[in-house]
């Protein structure tokens, strides 16, 4: 079973871009940016994971499943860096906290302490660096 968490969105960010040949051209990109953040993150977790997918998806940032798969969109480095850190924070909280409960904002609290505020933001839509 998959279930997803909400780190969706939202407005200007997700309608920007999105063919697959736009998608091929980041993907790579995507991959390196994402798997570093997650090292450095992760030294405060140690969290274990499976697999990491970068897709080109519609209306997610980020997702975790139950299996421990995390998956992000390609879209994820043309945020600010703040924003970035917040997603990849937020879904490897997930592998220890499958829900939005306060143990989780105080777990993601650690790494990302304006994690609400990053939230409100991405919520509000955000123009592209
Ligand atoms: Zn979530």
């Amino acid at each position: 079973m998959v279930v997803y968490c909400d780190a969706r969105v939202i407005g200007k960010v997700m309608r920007i871009g999105g063919g697959r040949r736009e998608y091929k051209k980041h993907c790579e990109q995507a991959r390196e940016f994402v798997l570093k953040k997650i090292e450095s993150i992760n030294k405060i977790y140690k969290f274990c994971f499976k697999k990491i997918s970068i897709r080109n998806q519609k209306t997610r940032w980020g997702s975790c499943s139950k299996n421990r798969n995390l998956n992000f969109n390609y879209k994820i480095i043309f945020l600010p860096e703040r924003l970035a850190e917040y997603i990849i924070a937020h879904e490897l909280c997930h592998l220890q906290e499958f829900n939005h409960s306060r143990n989780f904002w105080n777990l993601l609290s650690t790494a990302v302490p304006d994690c609400r505020q990053c939230r409100k933001d991405l919520r509000k839509g955000i123009s592209l660096k």
